[in-house]
């Protein structure tokens, strides 16, 4: 959900384990984000059971590679619906939100893993753990809509 530098230096030392997501800054709030890109993944939602899948199929502007938005600051330009994750609607949002999002873990009261850039100090770690959807996804310009649940997938973690 962010742009290729996640910005994670001059912040408060393991804010995360001390500052309730209420009276996080800015920056902090978005530093929260792990660079997985699994938000940024197509679902499917059953409208009678509510049962969400996701699948392989991802937003057109996601980077495959990076797992980063590729327009972060000016994306609703070209998807006006992509959402802004803030703490007035985090609650709504949990039914389908990834189970490793540090966003949805802080929300539940769960530690961060220690694969999270902002514990391990690497970028990287996350796709080193195998949590991230680098190298599975295909862009959302190539599948027909009708062909999405062919794309279900397991989350990666
Ligand atoms: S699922 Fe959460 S941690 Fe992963 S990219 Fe989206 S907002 Fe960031
Ligand atoms: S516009 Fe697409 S790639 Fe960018 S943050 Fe939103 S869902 Fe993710």
């Amino acid at each position: 959900m962010s742009d290729g530098r996640i910005p994670r230096d001059g912040l408060r030392e393991r804010f995360w384990e001390t500052v309730p997501l209420k009276r996080m800054t800015v920056a902090e709030w978005e530093a929260l984000c792990d660079g997985c890109g699994k938000c940024c993944l197509n679902k499917l939602e059953d409208e009678e059971t509510g049962e969400v899948a996701l699948t392989n199929v991802a937003c057109r502007l996601l980077d495959g590679d990076s797992c980063l938005c590729s327009q972060y600051p000016i994306r609703h330009q070209f998807v006006p619906e992509c959402i802004t994750l803030k703490l007035q609607n985090l609650d709504s949002h949990m039914y389908w939100m990834p189970q490793s999002c540090a966003y949805r873990l802080l929300h539940e009261g769960r530690p961060l893993y220690d694969w999270h850039p902002l514990i391990s100090g690497d970028p990287e770690s996350v796709h080193k753990a195998g949590v991230s959807v680098r190298g599975m996804t295909v862009p959302e310009f190539e599948v027909d809509d009708d062909e999405w649940e062919d794309h279900i997938i397991e989350e990666p973690l």
